[in-house]
């Protein structure tokens, strides 16, 4: 079969849905390169692995912007000053001037430095190429990769803030209270990448840098939409967007799928991983890979303004979620076969199972 198949064949009838095959013709795998962590012998993920009950906050206090503009002559004195303005008017062009408050405060006041990673490195056996230090407002890059790294921490520096009477930090879609209790990192990762290379080029990639992460968080922005999204992520409100998803997602599911991308982002990359471990990753990549597809399906339920839809056209409009949802995911270390065609039938026939069908179930009654 080829891509030109007329789609609507296959949306005759719910029930005579091939989804392995249309799963195999539309959704293309998605390798995952990364870096190496540290070997943790004995180490057997809790099976009974849970939220740990970590919720998201608002800022207290609105953003308040210092700036009108960028500094240009005072950024071209520092460290990958050049690196710096460049990044500043791509966003400028790009992002709308409401998300632009902390990206002007932070911008104007970053510290650069150059460091070494090597030592940690080698110590922890992992390939850290840069970093954003909220504490600081500081982007600390290495001498040999600089130009890879440089704007995906400079996303990092224009979306952080810190509440000072809390000692919370918001960075973009993660929150951290401290180094145990946070949230969003997976996200906030995979969307700071994803941006990184939309508006700088895929030469901003590492192989090693968040590919999945930055799938899953592709696929939200479709669902949520771009200029929501950005307005979330550049303004450091992750409860936002939870607030937004609740429309269509139970609550407890949305804060599932952002735990799960925060657990896989840690250990899907782990070795010596045991089989029951490797099953409960692989779990986790099937939920998330379940709740995109039933929110969306759920958004397009919901935001259709007629009171009755057509099952055909329900079901074609997700494909371009079909799309970007992988099917398999590599790491150094792991692969991960994630079982497509009942899955999606499964989330397909829960979501309908809350609407009412026709009796040819050609049509959808909200
Ligand atoms: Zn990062």
């Amino acid at each position: 079969m080829n891509n030109k198949m007329k789609i609507s064949d296959f949306f005759v009838q719910l029930q005579q849905i091939d989804f392995a095959n249309i799963l195999m013709l539309i959704s293309p795998s998605i390798i995952y390169f990364t870096a190496k962590k540290p070997i943790e012998s004995n180490y057997k993920l809790r099976k009974d692995f849970k939220i740990g009950g970590v919720k998201t906050a608002s800022l207290p206090v609105e953003v308040i912007r210092k700036f009108d503009d960028i500094n240009e002559e005072e950024i071209l004195k520092k460290q990958f000053g050049e690196l710096i303005m460049n990044f500043a008017n791509t966003v400028k062009e790009n992002i709308p001037e409401i998300n632009l408050a902390i990206f002007l405060n932070n911008l104007n006041t970053l510290g650069t430095f150059i460091k070494s990673f090597g030592v940690s490195n080698r110590i922890f056996n992992r390939s850290t190429a840069g970093q954003y230090d909220p504490k600081k407002n500081a982007i600390e890059l290495s001498k040999d990769t600089y130009n890879l790294t440089i704007n995906h921490e400079l996303f990092h520096a224009s979306t952080t803030i810190i509440d000072k009477s809390t000692g919370m930090i918001y960075c973009g879609f993660q929150q951290i209270s401290n180094k145990n209790t946070q949230i969003g990192k997976g996200l906030n990762e995979g969307y700071t990448q994803y941006l990184s290379e939309k508006y700088f080029g895929n030469n901003n990639s590492l192989i090693t840098a968040y590919v999945y992460e930055k799938r899953i968080a592709e696929t939200l922005e479709m669902i949520v939409g771009k200029e929501q999204m950005q307005l979330f992520y550049f303004n450091a409100n992750l409860s936002g967007l939870v607030e937004y998803l609740k429309k269509y997602a139970p609550e407890e599911e949305i804060y599932k799928f952002i735990n799960t991308l925060d657990f896989s982002n840690e250990h899907m990359d782990d070795k010596y991983l045991i089989p029951s471990s490797k099953e409960i990753i692989k779990n986790g990549f099937e939920f998330i890979n379940s709740f995109l597809l039933k929110t969306a399906l759920r958004k397009n339920i919901i935001d259709n303004t007629a009171a009755q839809l057509s099952t055909e056209d329900v079901l074609k409009s997700l494909i371009p979620i079909l799309t970007l949802i992988p099917e398999t995911v590599k790491s150094k270390n792991n692969s991960f076969q994630i079982s497509g065609d009942k899955q999606i039938k499964d989330a397909f026939t829960s979501v309908m199972s809350e609407y009412e069908l026709s009796d040819d179930r050609k049509t959808i009654s909200k």
